[in-house]
């Protein structure tokens, strides 16, 4: 799309709303916006744009049940042309915003393809919500070794790549190789790594029953947190217990440790212990999105959008944030100055506040603060284990993983996505689990090649 390409300049009738970001905040921004506005859209005087990269919003809280193949990796994603289909959806990244002249600079996989370079897409009003990515730290090895847990690939690709570990252990003669392959670090005790590694340990060892010389344990499943606690979501006493049952099933929680190292495929902890391994999972915490930094936005020292509780971005007109890459002020907190946590709770809510501020803008009405008093967390970890504080009630076990599944189902957009959810699991309790690795997807030209002269590919993870 080139600038001005669809008769848009600022100032003209035709009001263009540019929102940067396809994940919670800005689905369910746009999904607001085209309910809210229809009388506008239907009349041409306004226009939604989405810029994301992937055609498709991930829920990232079913990302560890997707690992655990409780859920198949189609379900735990929304089809955005689908759902937003009062919105032009382009497939893109933005690589910087000029907010002063009303222009985004944007990649798009045509661009790409035709060597044009960026094009530019002016707007009137800006929705910055493109997210966080992984805060890594300059740790030897884990560039060329770690893997993430954001994305749904990261977290379909790890299932494969565990299950794929227990096959060479099975196969190999050499014990060296079978420890490596059998030892699995997670770096980060939020609920990201401890739901992951949670799902993933009880995923394998389920799986272990069909190896004839893999037993559980046999494995070492390493956590690792630099601080004295884990899930600090759901609140103290809740995060001892999930330390005590994690280590009831024999994992190895390590706190206030760090991972030194991960080079050659041997992680080096400060408390001088050496795992070789072929499985490091980083999840120790997010930052804001790099593309921040190439605006002319507002940011706090941490490089979040500094927002107002309005979701305005302080000292700016027409551009608006929220979700993960937004420092919003808590103004239900007890404390000045407290920001909204960057969770899925938050970026839900804000979404919402923020698409009606921006309809009330657009029609010269009032805007509203945004206020949320956190209302706890749950957490799953595997099959029927869970742990949850909500609204001050503590559950574990059981109960807490059944509300870990009631809340989410209830969260998780659309009634398309919920319905398949729900079918999964009913089904899932009938039959046993999927422990099937389909690794081999990620090259799906490896077999044509061999066929056609050339070598396999080895495999680098
Ligand atoms: C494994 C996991 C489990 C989680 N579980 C929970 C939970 O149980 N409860 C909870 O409250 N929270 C949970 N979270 C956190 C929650 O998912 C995030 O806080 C939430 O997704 C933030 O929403 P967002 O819209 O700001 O960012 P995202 O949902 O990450 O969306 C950002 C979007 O912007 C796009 N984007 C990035 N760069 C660009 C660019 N340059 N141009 C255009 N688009 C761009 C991205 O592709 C993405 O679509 C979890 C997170 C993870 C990773």
């Amino acid at each position: 799309m080139a600038a001005n390409s669809r008769g848009r300049a600022p100032g003209s009738p035709r009001a263009r709303i540019l929102v940067v970001g396809g994940g919670y905040v800005g689905l369910y921004t746009a999904l607001r916006l085209q309910k809210r506005l229809k009388p506008e859209l239907r009349q041409g005087s306004v226009e939604i744009v989405v810029v994301t990269p992937d055609p498709y919003m991930t829920y990232q809280p079913f990302l560890p049940e997707a690992a655990a193949g409780s859920i198949s990796p189609r379900h735990v994603v929304v089809p955005l042309r689908r759902v937003l289909d009062q919105c032009k959806v382009v497939i893109g990244e933005a690589q910087s915003i000029d907010h002063a002249k009303r222009t985004a600079t944007v990649t798009t996989l045509a661009t790409e393809e035709e060597g044009t370079g960026a094009v530019e897409i002016t707007y009137d009003e800006l929705v910055l919500a493109p997210g966080s990515i992984s805060r890594t730290l300059p740790v030897p090895g884990l560039a060329d070794y770690g893997i993430g847990f954001k994305t749904v690939e990261e977290a379909i690709g790890l299932r494969n790549h565990v299950i794929e570990q227990m096959d060479i252990a099975s196969s190999t003669r050499d014990p060296a190789v079978r420890d490596a392959a059998l030892t699995f670090v997670f770096v980060g005790g939020g609920y990201a790594g401890v739901e992951a590694l949670g799902e993933l340990e009880d995923m394998a060892r389920y799986a272990s029953r069909y190896y004839h010389n893999v037993k559980p344990e046999d494995m070492k499943w390493i956590l690792v947190e630099a601080s004295n606690r884990i899930l600090p979501e759901v609140g103290e006493v809740m995060g001892s217990y999930t330390v005590r049952e994690l280590r009831r099933r024999n994992i190895d929680v390590r706190l206030e440790t760090r991972l030194d190292s991960c080079q050659d495929r041997v992680a080096v902890l400060d408390d001088g212990s050496r795992f070789p391994t072929r499985t490091v999972v980083w999840t120790a915490g997010v930052k804001p999105h790099p593309v921040l930094a190439a605006t002319d936005l507002p940011r706090n020292e941490r490089g979040r959008l500094k927002c107002t509780a309005k979701l305005a971005l302080d000292a700016t007109t027409h551009a608006w944030a929220a979700g993960d890459a937004a420092a919003v002020p808590d103004i239900t907190a007890a404390e000045p100055g407290t920001e909204c946590a960057p969770n899925a709770q938050h970026a839900l809510r804000q979404a919402k506040v923020l698409a009606d501020n921006v309809v009330a803008a657009l029609r010269g009405r009032p805007l509203t603060d945004y206020a949320h008093k956190y209302a706890g967390s749950v957490a799953s970890l595997g099959l029927h284990k869970g742990v949850a504080h909500v609204y001050g009630r503590k559950l574990k076990g059981y109960p807490a993983w059944f509300m870990h599944r009631v809340y989410h189902l209830s969260r998780v957009p659309t009634f398309n996505r919920k319905a398949r959810v729900l079918a999964e699991w009913t089904l899932a309790g009938l039959f046993k689990r999927e422990i099937v690795s389909l690794g081999s997807l990620e090259h799906p030209r490896a077999e044509f090649e061999l066929a056609a002269g050339g070598q396999r590919p080895k495999e680098s993870s």
